[in-house]
């Protein structure tokens, strides 16, 4: 018997193998049917999903085996990984050196025959195998092999899937817990602000000035509106589910933002007049729009500020884009910034980036389906489009 060698890559294979979080893992419905349609194809008694880790080989879904592993030294598996993009063929194991002697071929559970096709990782890391075993030497017609082909990859598909919910529901739980501690922390201070703002907007020396009066009635909304989207915050980060949809006229949503921004005198709006009213969840779309025009303003770099909202219908979606002509984003950058925590050389004028708020609108677009990009003549302006669902 000789016992296969390590694949070259070892090291990277086993923490690729450690990364699809498989190996113990509960048995599941689409890797027992998988086996069970490989063994119908191929007309083998015995098939198995099984995955190899330093030591040993487990199975994630078997037929006519029995047990749960075996030792990684005596599998024909640990052969069939040395060539990931090959289906290895064992016709007649007693007449192939590497198996004659081994004890699964000499006792339990006689194995004459192998076929076996790596499942093996995007990245090229062959994590186990998909084989079909009989207890006679015997063959494989083309239609069986390339099944057994086809049913290996589809096995990765499932893994790949299972790797990106996994990935997402991750984030979604950062995300949530981070929006719960900064909304949480918000809270304070701004019980504080709006306090003040009480106190000082019915002090006589302040209701005599017409225009300050004003002034301090509008900071009164402001600080009410942010206690608002905190609260709604808090209850998001609470409970990602609970939030139902409602009709939200955008235009009146976009211009009630622009309000509640303060933006400075310099920059100018226009807002196209027909956009339009949606069954949506507003604070969703606030949280979008919210972000792209205080990074509009923010980021703005020119004399005179000009920024543009505005909208096409795309079938089932609403693309929105909002249109600056501020320093624009380098080609480079364009993917990066919806990343979190990403942050480009551009300098806001009065705020600290964080590289927070486009990576929480990425995914309040993405959860509905959409898509979000952004389109840049770096030192001329940027456009963000996001596609809303209607
Ligand atoms: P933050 O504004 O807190 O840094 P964002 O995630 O909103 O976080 O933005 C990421 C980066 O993208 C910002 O640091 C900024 O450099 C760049 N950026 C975003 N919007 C614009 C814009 N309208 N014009 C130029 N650069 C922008």
């Amino acid at each position: 018997m000789i016992p296969a060698s390590l694949p070259e890559n070892e090291p990277q294979r086993l923490e690729a193998l450690k990364n699809y979080n498989i190996m113990d893992s509960m048995p599941e419905k689409d890797f027992n049917d998988i086996v069970l349609l490989a063994s119908q194809i191929c007309g083998t008694p015995i098939s198995l999903v099984g995955f190899i880790d330093e030591k040993r080989q487990w199975f994630k879904a078997q037929k006519g085996i029995g047990g749960s592993e075996t030792e990684r030294d005596l599998t024909f598996c640990a052969h069939a990984l040395l060539n990931p993009e090959e289906l290895m063929v064992v016709p007649d194991s007693s007449k192939d050196e590497r198996f004659l002697d081994n004890p699964y071929v000499t006792g339990e559970p006689h194995v004459a025959f192998y076929a076996g096709i790596p499942l093996v990782t995007g990245d090229g890391y062959p994590l186990g195998t998909l084989c079909v075993l009989d207890n006679e030497p015997r063959e494989l017609d083309e239609v069986q092999k390339n099944a057994l082909k086809v049913l290996g990859k589809q096995i990765m598909n499932i893994m790949e899937l299972r790797i990106k919910r996994k990935n997402l529901e991750d984030r979604n739980k950062q995300l949530e817990q981070y929006s719960y501690i900064v909304a949480h922390d918000l809270k304070s201070p701004l019980s504080g602000i709006k306090a003040l703002v009480m106190m000082m907007k019915d002090d006589a020396r302040i209701v005599s000035f017409d225009d300050l009066r004003e002034y301090f009635s509008l900071l009164d909304n402001a600080s009410d509106h942010l206690g608002d989207m905190i609260s709604s915050l808090l209850a998001y980060a609470r409970d990602n589910t609970k939030q139902a949809g409602e009709e939200v006229d955008s235009y009146a949503l976009v211009n009630d933002l622009i309000r509640l921004l303060f933006p400075p005198g310099h920059i100018r709006f226009v807002v196209q007049e027909d956009l339009p009213v949606l069954f949506t969840r507003k604070l969703k779309l606030l949280q979008v729009f919210q972000n792209l025009l205080s990074n509009a303003i923010k980021y703005n770099d020119k004399e005179e500020g000009l920024i543009e909202i505005g909208f096409s219908d795309k079938d089932d979606f609403i693309e929105f884009f909002v249109k600056d002509n501020g320093p624009g984003i380098a080609e480079k950058d364009t993917e990066r910034i919806f990343r979190l925590f990403q942050v480009t050389e551009n300098k806001s004028a009065s705020e600290s980036s964080t590289g927070i708020g486009l990576n929480v609108l990425k995914t309040a677009v993405e959860e509905q389906g959409g898509r979000i990009w952004v389109e840049s003549e770096p030192g001329k302006g940027s456009t963000f489009y996001f596609l809303w669902r209607k």
